[in-house]
């Protein structure tokens, strides 16, 4: 009943943010919060559609965010997507991002796929412009069947249309979410490659930058990661959210309203939050 790890056209999902609330609503969902990528702009409408249809609207985003070497996102929930800060620091990123996307396209070009910046844009509904709009026209251009075959030959290290390129910083990523009340949680932890010693690392940093949460529950993860990562909640003392980080019919790791629950030895990460409970009780 409660998801709060999602996408819509603001960033690279499918559904627009109504129309992602009415799927959400269709599930079974009550409490959804739309984390774009470095976006809030879907948040408005995405709480008015909320409110008709009786549900909560979480308002979220998902930062990305280079911890050394590796990209890493990071969900703020309960911002206020209102707040200068948050606004100009997720401007900055999205600026970042057009870009990478000018490389990115230069890249493909040499490697005779023309176009792909305007083809790119045309997948764009708003200010982000990410690698799944440039898997898609891809696809359009009939380079692979899929999004996901597209993620394996082509916008990945090694392959054609991939850029290094550095993100904000985990510090600015917590600090925006912080001034602007909300709370972050470190989002799908079991796709991450860091290394055991480097995961340790960047655990304590997150904690002591104030960072409280987890995404245990994702999408994205098997049973069996979302256990390693219980426990890693419970040792770093970390709220344990839940997610199905869905991007629309066709291109997401799960449907919503599939996912498992938290585990009992976790602390739900909207334990406090009155409103939100009274829906799911
Ligand atoms: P970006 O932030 O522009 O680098 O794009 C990252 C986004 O690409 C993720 O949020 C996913 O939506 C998508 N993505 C990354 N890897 C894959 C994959 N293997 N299959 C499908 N989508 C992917
Ligand atoms: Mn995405
Ligand atoms: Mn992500
Ligand atoms: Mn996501």
């Amino acid at each position: 009943m409660i998801d709060l790890h999602s996408h819509s056209t603001i960033s690279d999902g499918l559904l627009t943010p109504s129309g992602l609330v009415k799927h959400a609503h269709s599930k079974g969902i009550k409490v959804l919060s739309l984390t774009d990528h470095d976006d809030v702009e879907g948040l408005t409408e995405a709480a008015s559609e909320a409110k008709l249809l009786g549900m909560h609207l979480v308002h979220g985003v998902e930062i990305s965010v280079t911890w050394k070497r590796d990209t890493i996102h990071i969900v703020g929930l309960n911002v206020d997507s209102q707040n200068k800060t948050l606004l100009q620091g997720l401007a900055s990123i999205r600026q970042g991002r057009f870009e990478r996307a000018k490389q990115m396209a230069h890249s493909l070009d040499q490697v005779g796929i023309k176009g792909s910046l305007e083809g790119a844009l045309k997948y764009a509904k708003s200010g982000i412009l990410g690698r799944t709009h440039f898997a898609r026209f891809l696809v359009e251009t009939g380079h692979a069947k899929d999004v996901k075959t597209v993620f394996k030959n082509y916008l990945v290290k090694g392959k054609p249309g991939f850029i290094e390129h550095t993100w904000t910083s985990l510090e600015n990523a917590l600090s925006w979410i912080h001034t602007s009340g909300g709370i972050a949680a470190i989002a799908h932890p079991a796709r991450y490659d860091l290394g055991k010693n480097n995961l340790l690392a960047f655990l304590n940093e997150f904690k002591e930058l104030g960072g409280q949460g987890i995404e245990v529950i994702s999408g994205s993860h098997t049973t069996e990661q979302s256990l390693k990562i219980a426990k890693i909640a419970e040792e770093f003392e970390f709220l344990a959210s839940t997610g199905s980080d869905y991007h629309g019919p066709g291109i997401s790791y799960r449907e919503m309203g599939s996912l498992p629950k938290i585990p009992e030895t976790c602390i739900p990460i909207w334990k406090s939050w009155n409103e939100v409970n009274a829906l799911l009780n």
